[in-house]
């Protein structure tokens, strides 16, 4: 049997090291905890779970979905919108149903990249921006992503003979992994950076709904300009604790849409009519769940940043998200750190260099594990290290 070259194009696996320690470990009877995934782990409000109770029972939901995504589901995605952002859309048009944000993200690549075209790649972030691009034979230019430019990716620097080639830019604040937040004025830089050069600016905004101290992230479509040349990408999973529900949207502009929804048609059948359902229940629903998750997030994020100071790491405070992004010492890179986090404490961090280049010299701690987990973790961390 023959497979694609572009399987073997594909970066290696960066837990597949931490995934043979941790077996190793767990074999010698530790109890091992994880502070790697970014799974939320409470479970989805109870509201929703009922909402998809009854959804289910129904025969018409057991049939095909609407591909782009049933009309009620569309419509509670632009309603939600007009709530949380005040964005008008047209839910014909202008809103596209995703199996998980993770799926549209894959899938832009085939209605937007050519066989060696560029996209632009923050230095850190969700892998499937880089990998979705060698997928179809693209080619990934990494933006700068730095803590001297507060981790806001740095497109400005892009040389010339990229841009001519380049059709896509992928932003994503608040950022999974280094948790910083984005102030407007770059989003409206980078809507001004991508009109100029008539590239689609993706914002993946999977984070919207997780703030601390008061804060609650804006959408770029808020921004004067932003449908001309962008869309984004909300999702159900880490606002709603529905990660294994796979309810998300793109919504923007309507030529993008199009596109997308085009080489969905051709590859999937849509979401599950009654995880819609659920999804409608989960947006337009009363939001007093996502503010207590966001509480929950806000006192862990607190727990690790008084922990790191002890254990001789620092980093940033974060303002959302549900992660920590912390410096590693010198002499170290960050797969080495996390072996020997593993090592020494039983505890898993995630390497900052499994999200890109500018990761190398960070590990990422999720602040998704129970209370008692995290608090043993840190402790196990500061005695053993
Ligand atoms: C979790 C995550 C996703 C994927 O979310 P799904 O909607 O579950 O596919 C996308 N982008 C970022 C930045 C994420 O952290």
């Amino acid at each position: 049997m023959r497979t694609a070259k572009r399987i073997e194009n594909l970066p290696p696996y960066l837990f597949a090291e931490i995934d043979r320690k941790k077996e190793a470990k767990q074999a010698q009877g530790v109890d091992v905890i994880s502070l790697g995934i970014g799974d939320p782990d409470m479970p989805t409000p109870n509201r929703i779970v009922e909402a998809m109770i009854e959804a289910t029972k129904k025969p018409k939901n057991h049939q095909y979905p609407a591909y782009a995504g049933s009309k009620p589901y569309r419509e509670a995605c632009a309603e939600w919108m007009k709530r949380r952002f005040s964005v008008e859309l047209d839910p014909a048009t202008e809103v596209l149903a995703l199996i998980g944000s993770k799926e549209g993200i894959a899938h832009l690549f085939p209605a937007f990249v050519d066989p060696g075209e560029y996209t632009l790649v923050p230095g850190v972030g969700y892998p499937v921006y880089h990998t979705g691009g060698v997928l179809v034979g693209g080619l990934t230019h990494w933006m700068p992503m730095t803590e001297e430019n507060d981790f806001l990716a740095d497109f400005e620097s892009t040389p010339a003979d990229v841009l001519a080639k380049t059709k896509m830019m992928f932003i994503s604040y608040p950022n999974n992994p280094s948790s910083a937040i984005a102030p407007v004025e770059y989003f409206d830089r980078a809507i001004a950076f991508c009109k100029e050069h008539d590239i689609l600016l993706v914002h993946d905004n999977a984070y919207s709904e997780l703030g601390f101290d008061g804060y609650r992230a804006s959408a770029l479509l808020e921004r004067p300009g932003a449908r001309d040349v962008a869309i984004e990408l909300f999702s159900c999973s880490k606002a709603y604790n529905m990660t294994g529900w796979r309810a998300a949207f793109a919504c923007g502009n309507a030529q993008a849409i199009k596109a997308l929804s085009t080489v969905k048609s051709n590859i999937d059948s849509g979401i599950f009519t009654a995880v819609q359902e659920a999804a409608i229940e989960a947006m337009l629903g009363p939001q007093d769940d996502v503010h207590e998750m966001s509480a929950v997030y806000q006192r862990r994020r607190d727990v690790v940043m008084d922990a790191l100071s002890s254990i001789g790491l620092s980093a940033r405070v974060p303002k959302g998200t549900i992660y920590v992004w912390a410096r590693i010492p010198e002499g170290y890179t960050s797969a080495e750190y996390a072996g020997l986090v593993l090592d020494k404490a039983g505890v898993i961090v995630a390497p900052g260099s499994s999200y890109g280049p500018d990761g190398e010299g960070y590990i990422r701690i999720s602040l998704a594990t129970p209370d008692d987990r995290l608090v043993e973790a840190l402790e196990r961390i500061k005695t053993s290290l």
